[in-house]
């Protein structure tokens, strides 16, 4: 059987040329970045190189990537140490209702610490309001974080707009860029950003490896106490064959990026149409637009999107209902939830993400046999209509 992998947000294969670069780096050029001898000098060239090329892809300097284990770790490592860091001037949070859980376990362990959090509400298309950011900010106000599109509806955020009220509030602005970095144009800079988070196994590198920007200047400290590795920052000896993977990975993004995006849009919005205009009582969640080019994220009413999952798999298509983390849990996505869907409506969802294997004829087989897996749910539904 011919399996067709339409599940990219969760995670990406390794790019040939990704995986050619890093080869080298296992067992011919181990050292230790830390070493002074050749072997050392070698992986610290190496390492430095991936560091330019990630500061490339988001327009940041060098100096400001460090490398950390993943998305989860530098939204960690922005989060808690922005917050322990200027605890004297403020311990007020502003971020949103539907941030991944690597940001909102974050959130609630910092409570616990006496910090205080303000989730702002998203719109029914999974939009945050800039005019409700700027409301929620009190004077202790010290971190907005909003992520940069959002993992399961794909909704980009208008962070441009929320990065000039941040930078005129003199606030520190954080966002989770996981699912943006390599897949649309980020520019810290004109974003006003002063961190963002990136994570490898998203954009064609390997799992286990990620990055956090943080602007010049930012005051952050260290979560994580060691040798003093990344400027101090981070430590643990460096996983070169990881940052070297990743540092490619950004390079073959950069250079793909436009027209790709471009291809996958083309893509997505053929299969919204197959797919909307077959289905009845079929609905897109997330923006209309203002969306990742990768990702669709439908509603059927009457069927399980746990159900529709196994029967897509047993077809050769791999998707997926609520988030990579959530998919196990029968709770309803708090995303879904978030943008005012009722638990019902949550569990006939389905998330589809294109990505760079993915052709025109996979889309015309997508679209029939989604068709064809929705009917046969539907008709053996006790949820509804018969
Ligand atoms: N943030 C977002 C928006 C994500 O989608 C993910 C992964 O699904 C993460 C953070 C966590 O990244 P990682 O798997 O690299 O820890």
């Amino acid at each position: 059987m011919n399996r067709i992998y339409m599940d990219h947000a969760v995670t990406t294969p390794v790019a040939p040329e990704v995986l050619q670069a890093m080869l080298p780096y296992f067992s011919n050029l181990y050292g230790n970045a830390s070493s002074l001898h050749s072997f050392g000098l070698e992986a610290r060239a190496a390492i430095e190189v991936a560091r330019s090329k990630v500061a490339a892809l988001i327009n940041a300097e060098p100096s400001e990537i460090y490398f950390t284990s993943g998305g989860t770790e530098s939204d960690n490592l922005a989060l808690k140490g922005i917050a322990l860091k200027n605890r004297k001037k403020g311990r007020h949070i502003i971020t949103s209702s539907f941030e991944h859980p690597a940001v909102l376990e974050v959130c609630k362990t910092l409570t616990r610490l006496d910090y205080s959090v303000t989730y702002l509400p998203v719109t029914r298309e999974g939009l945050v309001e800039p005019d409700a950011v700027r409301a929620a900010i009190r004077p202790d106000t010290i971190l907005i974080s909003i992520m940069h599109a959002n993992n399961e509806i794909g909704t980009i955020q208008p962070l441009h707009e929320i990065g000039q009220i941040a930078r005129e509030k003199m606030i520190y602005f954080h966002s989770d860029g996981v699912q943006t970095a390599g897949k649309i144009p980020v520019d810290v800079k004109a974003l006003c950003l002063d961190a963002l988070s990136i994570s490898g196994h998203k954009l064609y590198g390997p799992k286990g490896i990620g990055a956090l920007f943080v602007r010049k200047g930012v005051k952050i400290e260290s979560i994580q106490q060691g040798g003093g590795h990344e400027g101090g920052l981070r430590s643990g000896t460096e996983n070169v064959p990881g940052i070297v993977g990743l540092g490619r990975a950004a390079d073959l993004a950069k250079e793909t990026m436009t027209d790709e995006a471009k291809r996958l849009t083309a893509l997505r919005d053929s299969l919204k149409e197959a797919v909307l205009g077959r289905i009845d009582e079929s609905w897109l969640n997330g923006h209309p637009s203002q969306r990742l080019p990768s990702n669709l994220n439908f509603g059927f009413k009457y069927i399980e999107g746990e159900s529709l999952i196994l029967l897509l798999d047993a077809r050769g298509i791999a998707a997926s209902t609520g988030s990579a983390c959530s998919s196990k849990k029968l709770a309803a996505s708090h995303v879904l939830t978030a943008i005012g869907l009722a638990p019902v409506e949550c569990h006939g969802s389905l998330r589809i993400t294109l990505g760079r294997s993915n052709k025109l004829e996979d889309i015309d087989f997508a679209g029939q046999t989604i068709e064809e897996s929705v009917s046969r749910l539907r008709e053996m539904s006790a949820l509804g209509p018969r």
